[in-house]
């Protein structure tokens, strides 16, 4: 029943045999909902392109129990680029390409449901606004009806509340936990340990190597985030490449 639907062995990511991500290894129930915490340049988003199959591990392997359909993905803000003259309601509509295929039809039925989850992340009547003139909470909330019409059962977020206002946050927050309540798997990069704790009840703290995986409150401890920070007080970018062995 809670089946794995990520599973990661050994999970070594490198950008220019530099790793960002080093032998991390553990699994994502199905029906979890758990928080990514870690520093800065910890290779939390590295992980997630590496789960969404956009990097290839240098080692070991990441294996996705379900069709990649399934999969829902939203990159960090600053990796979305919103200058394409795009309306709001094509934005959302993308997101059931994943579903039909780009050519498999999306017609009235799609618009309809698009303009739904429109009005379920509160941006009713925002169909024809060009993506181009939303506020950074508007676009957000755009993402998240995206994210609802795709219809995904595993839901990947990378910092969704970073740079969004406290309002908004609430709502999507509430949207994240109506996910979880619907049995959707949902992992999250966040910075804020305060939802973290008061949302998440799993956290994954990476610090390039992992810190911890497991039950929020083991997780989230002094001892464990000051290891992460005194990790990342010591990341030195030119330190030798990694030996990959097999
Ligand atoms: P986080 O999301 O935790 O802040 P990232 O996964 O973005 O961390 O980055 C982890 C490390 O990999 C950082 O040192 C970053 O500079 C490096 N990095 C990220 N993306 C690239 C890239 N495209 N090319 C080279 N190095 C990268
Ligand atoms: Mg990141």
């Amino acid at each position: 029943m809670n089946a794995p639907v990520i599973s990661l062995d050994n999970v070594t990511v490198t950008y220019n045999r530099h790793p960002a991500v080093h032998h991390v290894s553990g699994s994502l129930a199905r029906g979890s909902l758990t928080a990514i915490a870690g520093p800065n340049g910890a290779g939390k988003s590295t992980l997630l392109r590496a789960i969404m199959g956009e990097l290839k591990p240098a080692e070991g392997a990441i294996r996705r129990a379900l069709p990649s359909r399934d999969y829902g993905y939203l990159p960090q803000a600053a990796d979305i680029n919103r200058r394409f003259p795009v309306s709001v309601i094509d934005t959302v509509v993308t997101g059931a390409w994943k579903r039909a295929g780009a050519f498999g039809g999306i017609g009235r039925a799609e618009r309809q449901k698009a303009s739904e989850a429109l009005a379920a992340v509160g941006l009713e009547g925002f169909e024809t606004r060009p993506i181009g003139s939303l506020s950074a909470g508007q676009f957000q909330r755009t993402l998240f009806a995206r994210l609802l019409l795709q219809d995904a059962s595993v839901i990947i977020l990378d910092e969704p509340f970073t740079a969004i206002d406290s309002r908004t946050t609430q709502d999507l927050i509430d949207i994240v936990l109506h996910w979880h309540d619907e049995g959707r798997t949902v992992v999250a990069v966040l910075h804020d340990h305060e939802q973290v704790r008061t949302h998440f009840p799993q956290t994954l703290l990476i610090a390039r190597e992992l810190i911890g995986w497991g039950a929020t409150e083991d997780v989230m401890t002094k001892h464990n985030l000051s290891r992460a920070r005194a990790l990342a007080e010591r990341w030195d970018e030119n330190a030798p490449v990694c030996e990959v062995t097999s």
